[in-house]
């Protein structure tokens, strides 16, 4: 008995001992539209326990640097990689490539993807995703917190009742969202191809089973039937008209339109030309899908459209998802702060995971990114990321100087 108690006196001890981990910050930026100056960050058992004025003892300094919350890419395929040819492989499925292989690959993406600043990745999504993030969250595995679809719903899955029954396996096998193409790939002309009997099906199941859906889509058609479906997000959107647009913010569906993803595969056009879809022809309709995103992001700010950041991340851009906000910045009018906060707060709201991550405040994960530079002025900071910690463990801590 009394040893017992002295036991228990000790673990008591080791316990209310456990120091915290202290971020000492001069510039700092909440996710929620807030510039704080000359903070600290206290962080205990991986969450954020309190921000502090003075008198912390520092474990971490980054002054000099500006601080976020990790970024959230909320579109990603993060197995999708060039092999050892630098040509395209998806992995899964019908593919030549072992499944070993594959596997590593993913692994590998995901990586690049924390060190590139991003602690949470929504991947629309592959069978390998799944072990993926469950190594991940076990410890095992160094990677960003993955939330997948792991398959996608097209019209060619089948009848309503079909569908219905795709997106209960889907969810039974441990997808966290479900995701449908309403419309055809750009490369294809992106007219809608889901009939909107099958959209409903999607969405409304999706709906039932308390998952979100999240919809490829570009032709107007396919993304108001996925709207008034009952949907959570639109990707792409190249040519959604300004009735759609507003369509979205009054039912509170979340607009992600991906700029990094066309940039990608022009800049990689020979590693991918002459695989499936991917003709002149299809790069012909990506080139000019370019401009006619910058214009569908401006109408969807002047609409009020709750924007996330996603990159629609595919081979070659793993660890470049942060391209995304300078294209957004620079190319699209989106001021600086607001692409913050798509790829923090807001990003965190359309994941339902608005009360864990996405935010600097007591009780959130202590998931924080800090760029060399100043990203208000100048977004091309992003790019230098020189600190990155999720759920309080940090994963890369640059020595001062070293991204200069
Ligand atoms: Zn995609």
């Amino acid at each position: 008995m009394r040893r017992n108690v002295t036991l228990c006196f000790f673990l008591w001890a080791t316990w209310t001992t456990a120091q915290p981990v202290v971020l000492k910050t001069s510039t700092m930026l909440d996710g929620q539209s807030h510039v704080l100056k000359n903070k600290s960050i206290v962080i205990e058992d991986g969450k954020i326990v309190r921000i502090s004025g003075a008198g912390e003892k520092t474990t971490y300094d980054l002054s000099g640097l500006t601080v976020m919350p990790g970024w959230i890419d909320t579109h990603v395929h993060f197995a999708v990689h060039f092999n050892s040819n630098n040509r395209l492989e998806s992995g899964g499925a019908g593919s030549k490539e072992a499944p070993e292989l594959s596997a590593l690959y993913a692994a590998a993406g995901a990586y690049a993807t924390l060190m590139g600043g991003f602690t949470t990745i929504q991947s629309v999504g592959a069978e390998v995703d799944g072990p993926v993030r469950d190594l991940i969250n076990s410890g095992q595995l160094a990677g960003p917190r993955v939330i997948t679809s792991l398959r996608a719903i097209h019209d060619t899955t089948g009848t309503p009742e079909q569908i219905r029954a795709f997106v209960r396996k889907a969810k039974a096998d441990g997808a966290d969202v479900i995701k449908l193409f309403a419309t055809a790939s750009i490369r294809d002309g992106g007219a809608q191809t889901m009939s909107d009997d099958q959209i409903r099906a999607a969405c409304g199941e999706a709906t039932a089973a308390g998952l979100r859906s999240v919809v490829h889509a570009h032709a107007s058609s396919g993304a108001r039937a996925a709207v008034l479906a009952g949907c959570t997000s639109i990707e792409h959107g190249v040519f959604l008209d300004d009735e759609t647009l507003k369509l979205m913010a009054e039912h509170g569906v979340y607009f992600d339109p991906n700029f990094l993803v066309l940039h990608n595969y022009l800049e990689n056009k020979p590693k991918f030309l002459g695989i499936d879809n991917y003709t002149e022809e299809g790069f012909a309709y990506m080139e000019k899908a370019i401009p006619m995103m910058s214009d569908v992001l401006k109408r969807a700010m002047a609409q009020h459209v709750k924007i996330v950041l996603g990159t629609d991340a595919v081979a070659g851009s793993h660890g470049r998802n942060a391209e995304e906000f300078i294209y957004r910045v620079r190319d699209g009018g989106q001021p600086p702060m607001d692409a913050i906060v798509s790829a923090t707060s807001l990003a965190a709201e359309a994941l339902r995971l608005g009360d864990k991550i996405g935010s600097i405040m007591p009780g959130m994960a202590a998931d924080i990114v800090a760029v060399d530079g100043d990203p208000l002025k100048d977004i091309t900071a992003v790019r230098r990321v020189a600190f990155v910690m999720k759920n309080g463990r940090v994963y890369k801590n640059m020595p001062p100087g070293a991204l200069k």
